[in-house]
């Protein structure tokens, strides 16, 4: 079915649409943060459900005419709580870094202290990073990796909770490589008297496949994204185990305990957002319940065996991972051994259709426009259908582009083959670009 036909009237965007298909096509996705969605989430973004206005939530709108909509937001809600076995969900937040902000906004006052995982070992501007909000409008400390072993020392987390005694303790990152121990997290947490936020934004998808520790049972609540290993629609989620009453004992006009949920239900909106994107919801909608198919659990496997393939591949090449290897979806490399920064390294690469992003590691001497390290992640390639023989593959590439940066001859021909290899998994066929 031709895709681009309803775009007539604008030629130059249709152009743009087809261009960046092709660009997504013909090239090997390595950034750990993105993925490919299935045809039917992405088609259902792109529906008339984008003309309606329904700020509030299903049952309570300040709009008439949601009764569908009304109906579409329950089916994800209900849905997500399935797929991660909670009790509460919101699938309002536009993003993983809106998410965050209601839940601050909904928990935390304006200079309240916040605990985070360092930006510069791996962590998230949304996290308490100065340039965002979060580090503006709260006081942010920071927990980090040990030196030796590139892993977060749970003796450290513990020592700076008691010292900082913060009101809200965040695990989770953008760049780290391991699992979480959850349950040390909340055991510091209570020491400290500490609400604990689990943004799950990277490893959801596997947390839902059940091949990572679940934070659920361990945690006050969770954010996530759901555009990345989750596979869904651009966008955001907040969740909670079990629901409960407030800690700081707030209660209704008539004197009953406001549950958390309506807390975090306001923070998201009218405390962060206005009408809710019910197109994204609804391909949100779509996606949970893709992920709630068996195929999904096998999916997350073969991205796991996918990573760890690539992770002893590079060590086995004289690689240095940051901690050594990985857990998940993703691996940081420290590049410092082998004479290339991580802005070359991504240059190089992309000149051969292979995309990655540069990344600080932990102790970084470079700045972050340069940085020592990239960072690979398997949530895409794994959609497009490549296995261990293609990671080992995709590795000898690499390290020969790192070897040789400067060299185009041998970008060339890596880009031939490139291109070669990922003409053989066909993405959204159905679609002529
Ligand atoms: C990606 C990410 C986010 C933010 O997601 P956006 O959708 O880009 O706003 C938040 N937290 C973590 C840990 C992330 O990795």
């Amino acid at each position: 079915m031709p895709f681009f036909d309803f775009i007539q009237a604008d030629p130059q965007v249709a152009q743009l649409l087809a261009s960046e298909l092709d660009r997504q096509r013909r090239g090997v996705e390595l950034i750990a943060s993105e993925n490919f969605t299935s045809n039917a989430v992405m088609r259902t973004m792109g529906t008339w459900l984008t003309n309606k206005y329904a700020e509030g939530y299903p049952g309570r709108r300040y709009y008439g005419g949601c009764e569908v909509v009304d109906e579409v937001e329950q089916l994800a809600i209900d849905r997500l709580k399935e797929l991660f076995g909670v009790e509460y969900a919101n699938v309002q937040p536009h993003s993983g870094a809106q998410a965050n902000a209601a839940v601050f906004l909904a928990v935390l006052n304006p200079g309240d202290k916040v605990l985070g995982f360092d930006l510069s070992h791996g962590g998230h501007l949304s996290h308490g990073s100065p340039v965002n909000f979060s580090g503006k409008v709260y006081r942010a400390t920071f927990y980090g990796v040990s030196r030796e072993t590139g892993q977060i020392d749970m003796d450290v987390v513990a020592e700076t909770a008691r010292k900082e005694r913060p009101k809200l303790i965040v695990c989770g990152a953008s760049a780290y490589a391991r699992d979480w121990d959850y349950a040390r997290f909340r055991a510091i947490a209570d020491e400290v008297g500490a609400l604990l936020l689990a943004d799950i934004a990277h490893p959801a998808g596997l947390i839902a496949g059940k091949h990572l520790a679940d934070p659920a049972p361990w945690v006050d609540i969770i954010t996530s994204t759901t555009h990345k290993t989750l596979r869904g629609p651009r966008g955001g989620i907040i969740m909670m185990g079990k629901d409960k009453d407030n800690p700081w004992g707030r209660t209704t006009k008539k004197g009953a305990p406001i549950q958390m949920s309506a807390i975090l239900n306001s923070g998201v909106f009218p405390g962060m957002q206005g009408g809710p994107l019910e197109h994204v919801i609804a391909a949100k909608a779509v996606a949970f319940g893709e992920a709630l198919l068996p195929s999904f659990r096998t999916y997350g496997a073969q991205v796991m065996a996918n990573a760890h393939t690539m992770a002893e591949a590079f060590v086995n090449r004289g690689y240095q991972l940051v901690s050594g290897g990985t857990d998940n979806h993703l691996m940081l490399i420290d590049l410092s051994n082998k004479n290339v920064n991580g802005k070359i390294a991504e240059k190089a690469l992309g000149q051969a259709d292979i995309t990655v992003n540069k990344n600080m590691v932990p102790f970084d001497t470079q700045s972050p426009m340069v940085t020592s390290g990239i960072r690979i992640g398997t949530a895409a390639i794994t959609t497009r259908g490549l296995k261990e023989a293609q990671c080992v593959q995709i590795v000898d590439w690499i390290d020969a582009l790192i070897q040789k940066p400067e060299d185009e001859q041998v970008q060339a021909s890596i880009r031939k083959e490139v291109n070669g290899l990922m003409s053989q998994f066909p993405l959204y066929p159905s679609i002529q670009g």
